[in-house]
């Protein structure tokens, strides 16, 4: 039951809340944790400009928040009013409660929630030059974040994570994608069905290892499509996926560090792979 103390209508189908302990905020709230992101199938956005790019995009938003400052801005007024069209929930909410919910001091002044959206991996059909990703078991979400993001910069066509991964739709993952998330499509697979689907794809596997026998430059990525396979942070690629691979690749280091970081890797790999179907952007007179 609402608390009529501190929920009221304002117009425009816009509810006004500033209690705490008002369920729909308790219900967003939840969102922090992933039993609750998973039960509701949802997972939190924040900021005006990625809100829009979400429906731009043709995702589902189930309930807009916005911080009381928003009321009479253009903006967060028409998405609002795009919100309800799609048949969402808006709520106006007090600072405290929107600091609460993005549990931070201070917070921005929207905050989206939309259903999670993942790809089966059997609609996954890499063609002509298209680049995927593989990450097995990715644990950081800031790496995840931030792969998500890079795999958006070169064009590629999206992210398959494998195993027991953590969140693309956690708060900090959304957070380091900076927007990616709603560009960059989703699959998810456990390494036994990754490894079925793999069998049938007429594509280059290019893994990456630290005992890769192949300097990552010298080989061409332009002949298939091309799928790149990122190991865990703590163990690396198990044999059973390098095994997988039509190359295992290393990029070689100088110093004394034993590995580059996952998400830096990803990004070296993937600029290489892209190399040339990047623009290039003007020359640099000497
Ligand atoms: N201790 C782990 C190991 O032995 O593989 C280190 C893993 S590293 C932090 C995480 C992933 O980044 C690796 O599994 C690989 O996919 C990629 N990676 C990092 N440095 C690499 C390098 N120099 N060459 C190829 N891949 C690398």
């Amino acid at each position: 039951m609402m608390d009529s103390r501190t929920e009221r209508r304002v117009p425009g189908r816009v509810k006004e809340v500033t209690s705490l302990s008002n369920p729909i905020v308790k219900d967003i709230k939840a969102l922090a944790l992933k039993k609750f992101r998973d039960q509701q199938h949802a997972f939190m956005a924040e900021g005006l400009k990625l809100v829009i790019d979400a429906l731009d995009s043709g995702w589902k938003i189930k309930t807009l928040v916005f911080a009381k400052a928003g009321r009479g801005n253009a903006a967060v007024e028409k998405t609002a009013a795009r919100t309800v069209a799609a048949g969402g929930l808006v709520l106006q909410v007090s600072e405290k409660v929107l600091a609460a919910i993005t549990r931070r001091d201070n917070p921005q002044m929207v905050v989206g929630v939309f259903e999670q959206r993942y790809l089966p991996l059997k609609d996954v059909e890499p063609a002509g030059s298209d680049v995927w990703v593989a990450l097995d078991r990715v644990r950081d979400p800031g790496n995840l974040g931030t792969i998500i993001r890079t795999a958006d910069a070169v064009g590629a066509k999206g992210v398959i994570l494998v195993g027991d991964c953590t969140d693309p739709f956690s708060v900090e993952t959304v957070r380091a994608t900076m927007g990616s998330i709603f560009s960059v499509p989703l699959a998810r697979a456990d390494a036994e069905t990754f490894t079925a689907w793999r069998r049938g794809l007429s594509a280059l596997v290019a893994g990456t290892h630290l005992k890769g026998s192949v300097d990552y430059r010298s080989v061409d990525y332009s002949t298939k499509p091309v799928l790149l396979l990122m190991g865990n942070e703590q163990q690396g690629l198990p044999g059973s996926l390098a095994e997988i691979c039509d190359t295992l690749v290393r990029i070689p280091q100088a110093g004394r560090a034993d590995s580059l970081n996952l998400a830096v890797a990803t990004g070296v790999m993937l600029y290489e792979i892209r190399r040339n179907a990047l623009p290039m952007e003007g020359k640099i007179d000497a």
